[in-house]
């Protein structure tokens, strides 16, 4: 029977960044992944030529979360080429224009001042403001519409929520914070040069150098937790025959850290074995109208067609017909090895209402609608080479941000009942979503299953 000191469920970023950092500390770890894939949602996928990224695109990491883990791990998660600027569009006008031209002039001053504001607010300030909207706090500091939108438009870029007046004070403005701290800049996001693939790889070669095991196409059936203590869990046998489901492997480790999401989280538990408030706070967040579900197209084209420049992320409220908010960036300009030669690709997304993503009908009109919304808005998309469509609703980006929905209002990340068991997810009280808050919500649960900081504390926030 193999024995671990802690078994990892999920090989995605968090499951990568709390295996590497145990294996790291000398800690006897499996890193169990379901799948025959690395990287989990921040998913790369060949089709004929183009390296499409369906799940990652960004990272936002301005030095002190993933980017530091991988640095403990001795890697290097470089910054490929970034813009200064942010092409938005004006769904009054009609019209692209750079999102500094929104803070022209007498509000430049407002904008230093609640930029200001946030840099000296202490970040468990924010956290009273888990029940209210960004616009709510910002309106302390500003009336300026100019002002309001360079905070809107950067947090429709990070993919909060469908409407502008839904996103979170909290945590918006953690990470703002977090930027403006570390990157000092209000917006940050960055492509890994060499792609997604290779940072997963690195993790992974990382574990396996530190003496930690990976078991892929290893779905964890269940934890196994005796007398409120985790005493393990159970995989299937590995064999030829099907249907052997019922035939299982006992894993024994008496430390458990789960990197499964809400909306998966519960499989792995026996029905009764957390309390059912726990149980009903995952549910809760785990409703399909609370998902960030998107509508993705990745479009080939012979020439490069930028607003202001190859390296900028474009955004908008409302595209004109399908009347989603949205990002797009050419990825070739990030990464040139994931179009072929001559071919410039793009990638973008339209967030659609979570519950939305099961009405078929919805999604083919709205699909549409948005495809013809980004032949207008970016004039040579009408001459695509290449295209495809593509729905993110199962598993979703992620949890929507909107306030009640944040912070306090989330399952903890450790279990209330149970002794060695851990959530190691951005969808459990975490701040924000994607790959770093991942990682960190990873290295959150490391610490404390250590009970001990691995690094100073001073540049950032762990969950
Ligand atoms: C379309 C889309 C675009 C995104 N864009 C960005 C972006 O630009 N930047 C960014 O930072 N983030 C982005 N994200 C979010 C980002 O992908 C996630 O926040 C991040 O990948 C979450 O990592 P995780 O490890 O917490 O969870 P996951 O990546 O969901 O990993 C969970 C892992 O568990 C495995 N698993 C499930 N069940 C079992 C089981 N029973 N046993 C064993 N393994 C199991 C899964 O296969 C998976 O590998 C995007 C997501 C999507 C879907």
């Amino acid at each position: 029977m193999a024995k671990y000191d802690v078994a990892v469920i999920g090989a995605g970023a968090a499951g990568l960044a709390a295996a590497g950092l145990l294996a790291k500390e000398g800690k006897s770890v499996v890193l169990l992944e379901k799948t025959s894939i690395l990287g989990g949602r921040g998913l790369q996928v060949d089709d004929e030529g183009f390296r499409v990224s369906l799940g990652g695109h960004m990272m936002e990491d301005p030095g002190s979360g993933i980017v530091k883990i991988a640095n403990e791990l001795g890697f290097d998660i470089e910054r490929g080429p970034l813009s200064s600027d942010m092409a938005v569009w004006d769904h009054n006008t009609e019209k692209w224009g750079s999102i500094r031209d929104r803070y022209t002039g007498a509000n430049r001053d407002e904008l230093k001042r609640v930029i200001k504001k946030i840099v000296e607010t202490p970040y468990e300030d924010f956290d009273e403001w888990d029940d209210r909207p960004l616009r709510t706090w910002l309106a302390q500091y500003t009336s300026d519409e100019g002002v309001m939108d360079v905070f809107e438009y950067v947090t429709v870029l990070e993919c909060m929520t469908d409407n502008w007046y839904d996103h979170s004070a909290s945590d918006s403005l953690y990470v703002r914070k977090l930027h403006l701290q570390d990157a000092q800049k209000t917006g940050f996001s960055f492509w890994p040069v060499g792609g997604w693939d290779r940072m997963w790889a690195n993790f992974e070669a990382a574990i396996t150098n530190n003496g930690g095991v990976i078991r892929m196409n290893t779905p964890v059936t269940r934890v196994v937790i005796e007398n409120d203590h985790v005493k393990g869990v159970m995989v299937p046998v590995d064999g030829l025959l099907p249907n052997t489901d019922l035939q299982e492997e006992f894993i024994e480790a008496a430390a458990v850290i789960s990197t499964l999401p809400v909306w998966y989280a519960l499989d792995i538990f026996d029905p009764g074995t957390l309390p059912l408030w726990y149980e009903n706070q995952i549910r809760y967040l785990a409703q399909d109208k609370f998902r960030v579900s998107l509508l993705g197209i990745h479009l080939a084209t012979e020439e490069p067609v930028p607003i202001l420049d190859r390296l900028e992320l474009s955004t908008w409220l409302h595209s004109p017909r399908a009347r989603v908010p949205g990002f797009l960036f050419e990825q070739t300009a990030m990464d040139p090895a994931t179009a072929p030669d001559g071919v410039y690709l793009y990638s973008m997304g339209g967030v659609i209402p979570g519950a939305k993503g099961r009405d078929h009908v919805y999604l083919r009109e709205t699909m549409d609608a948005f495809h013809a919304d980004v032949e207008d808005m970016y004039p040579g998309f009408g001459d695509a080479v290449w295209s495809r469509r593509s729905l993110i609703f199962d598993p979703p980006f992620g949890v929507i941000q909107m306030p009640m929905l944040v912070g306090s209002f989330r399952p903890d990340w450790k279990a209330p009942n149970v002794d060695g068991l851990w959530f190691a997810s951005e969808t459990f009280k975490s701040r924000m979503i994607g790959t770093d808050r991942a990682a960190r919500a990873a290295l959150t649960c490391v610490e404390d299953y250590l009970g001990r900081r691995l690094w100073s504390m001073d540049d950032g926030w762990r969950y």
